[in-house]
């Protein structure tokens, strides 16, 4: 698409820009003059660069400040939050689709995509526009082409499919990707703590959509991420839709019906009422206004602080909740924690400032403009990259523990969550029925026991096993998971080095928000599926039990005596029928009666397979 070619194509720069990449606001920012700075256009206030797109009738798009401001007249050809759909199927993302006022459906690779005045867009080809934007921000505040690479910032919780969805949108851009790194990483290196020989740090990100905080070590200037917890639609918006409903209620009586659901009346109440609430963190009180002539309304109010810090304290203690959470998957308490970052436009609020503060027991760092941290942290990472002084190595988590569909539907996890990357990891896998030539390899994510109730990363197939006895082949699946937080599985046949694999492609989705559901889900259900997947291995074990016995008992039954092959008959009848069932206890006693009932058997095979060998015969012929 021609909009998305950009003009400069012999760009020599070697530097590297950071891109904060966010939900509702991003921000670029270089290394220059032995420090990194933001890079805003003259005139600009601050350097937020609304993450917005607006179309207009004509065709023409406009981004940015540009689109947002155009948004608020006619917020239903404007896309917001653009962040929320990458790598997301469209299942996946129902919940956020209903402020979209475009038609979703999902293209052929399995990902939402948006019809827009007659024109199909993905998220990515969105995003791509707005980086595009970005870069285009970063060439005017230069006076120059900007660098071509960049270092891109995601939270830490996205998952494979988001980030290279990011990766994607980049690459559509016309950017060259020199690390896709996570935001509270790029925050603490904003503070330089990369320099501190050892230490834990605390992110605690509260911008206008959504929440996380990070729990972070550093050792000997290397990064990891411990844990995340958040939640993705809890943020600053939420506190103006709280003096939204204040002020709502008290004019419901002067609005008719549909003046109380117009868009752009709603719309303008709710820049009235952040502008309230942003006044509030200078003043202890502040007008909250509703003005609009044409329907005669002139209503005024004073809000103080404390009035509003009662009605905020709800979302500010869901904050904290998080960071408990956070905390106790990072297996820590909060005198283990040496610094805390704060991040986000609504770190500002005071009330949010003091609570974080009391909660850590020690004074969060918030020198930097809470809005271009992560921005900055990711300028530093790209200096580094590009070559520049500051010796700084990152290392991240995966948020969600990975593994494969074993028979039977359990999960094998090859990779455990929040094991830091860039790693490596190799499993074990045999075949499960006789003569089997091929492995349909699952890949899922998730914490769940079961892989039903997991999230689906992607399905591939290995074929050209040599027919060999159930058990017998030997299949290494090997899971690597790159800087980027790429995910690659390959499967290698051990006799022939047949292989197949798989790049986890964008193909489900997942929100962000669904990570924190699949993370509370398998708490509540780790009883559960405890059980679940026990019975279900234990059925898989008796089947493998069943068919091994009938088939040997064929080939040595006349070397047996009539009490010992009933014994093992009726041995073979129970287990069948009790692996019907749903009861352990049941199940393992038939289990248990087999194995018992086939030792004779176990020992006359033995002794064959022990003749045969020495005769010369090749053991699978048994
Ligand atoms: P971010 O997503 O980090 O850009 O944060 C944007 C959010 O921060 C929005 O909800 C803003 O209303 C909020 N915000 C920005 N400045 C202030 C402030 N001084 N006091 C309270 N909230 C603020």
């Amino acid at each position: 698409m021609a909009f998305l070619e950009l003009d400069v194509l012999n760009n020599d720069n070697k530097a590297i820009l950071g891109i904060d990449l966010g939900t509702t606001n991003s921000m670029v920012a270089l290394f220059r003059d032995g420090r990194p700075q933001v890079l805003a256009l003259e005139g600009w206030a601050d350097a937020r660069i609304p993450s917005a797109l607006f179309f207009d009738e004509d065709g023409t798009v406009a981004v940015g400040r540009e689109a947002r401001a155009k948004a608020v007249d006619e917020p239903g050809a404007s896309m917001l939050s653009i962040k929320r759909f990458m790598g997301c199927g469209l299942a996946d993302c129902e919940n956020d689709l209903s402020n979209v006022p475009f038609k979703a459906s999902e293209s052929e690779n399995g990902v939402v995509a948006f019809d827009i005045r007659g024109r199909r867009f993905t998220p990515q080809q969105l995003s791509a526009r707005i980086l595009k934007h970005i870069w285009d921000v970063a060439s005017d505040a230069l006076l120059e082409p900007a660098p071509l690479r960049a270092v891109i910032t995601v939270p830490a919780y996205f998952d494979d499919a988001q980030r290279q969805a990011t990766r994607d949108a980049a690459r559509i851009a016309g950017l060259d990707v020199a690390r896709i790194v996570n935001e509270p990483t790029a925050a603490s290196l904003a503070y330089g703590l990369d320099r501190k020989k050892e230490g834990t740090v605390a992110v605690y990100d509260l911008g206008g959509g959504t929440f996380d905080v990070s729990i972070l070590t550093i050792e000997e200037g290397v990064f990891r991420v411990l844990a995340t917890a958040g939640n993705t639609h809890l943020g600053g918006d939420d506190l103006d839709r709280v003096l939204v409903g204040l002020a709502l209620n008290e004019i419901a009586e002067q609005l008719d019906e549909g003046v109380k659901r117009d868009p752009a009346f709603l719309q303008g109440v709710r820049l009235a009422a952040e502008r309230t609430k942003i006044e509030l963190s200078q003043k202890p009180s502040a007008e909250l206004a509703v003005v609009a002539p044409q329907l005669g309304l002139n209503w005024r109010r004073e809000v103080t602080r404390p009035q509003f810090e009662e009605l905020a304290q709800p979302w500010i203690d869901r904050t904290l909740d998080a960071c408990r959470q956070a905390l106790l998957d990072a297996k820590l308490k909060t005198k283990d924690i040496d610094e805390v970052v704060l991040v986000g436009g609504s770190t500002r609020i005071p009330a949010v400032r003091l609570q974080v503060e009391s909660f850590f027991g020690r004074k969060p760092k918030s020198e930097l403009n809470p809005d271009e941290i992560v921005a900055l942290g990711a300028a530093v990472q790209g200096h580094v990259l590009a070559g520049g002084t500051r010796e700084v190595l990152l290392l991240d988590v995966t948020p969600l523990s990975l593994g494969i569909e074993t028979v039977g539907g359990a999960v094998a996890k090859v990779i455990q969550r929040n094991s830091a990357i860039p790693l490596q990891a190799t499993e074990g896998f045999t075949t499960y029925a006789e003569n089997q030539t091929g492995i349909d390899f699952h890949v899922v994510q998730g914490e769940r026991e079961m892989a039903k109730d997991c999230r689906t990363l992607g399905r591939f197939k290995l074929i050209g096993i040599p027919p060999m006895a159930a058990g017998m082949a030997k299949v290494a699946v090997h899971f690597s998971i790159d800087a980027n937080g790429i995910l690659t599985v390959t499967a290698v046949e051990n006799s022939t080095s047949t292989k197949a694999s798989i790049e986890v492609q964008p193909m489900h989705g997942l929100t962000d928000d669904e990570v924190e559901v699949m993370l509370e889900e398998s708490f509540a259900h780790a009883r559960s599926d405890f059980d679940e997947s026990r019975l279900v291995n234990l059925k898989v074990e008796i089947s493998t039990m069943v068919r091994a016995t009938e088939k040997n008992l064929h080939f040595v039954a006349d070397q047996l005596d009539r009490e010992t092959r009933d014994e093992i008959q009726d041995a073979v009848t129970a287990a069948k029928k009790a692996r019907e069932g749903q009861d352990f206890a049941a199940t393992q006693a038939a289990r248990d009666g087999l194995e018992q009932a086939t030792l004779p058997l176990a020992a006359l095979l033995m002794d064959s397979v022990a003749k045969a060998a020495l005769a010369g015969k090749k053991l699978d012929s048994f």
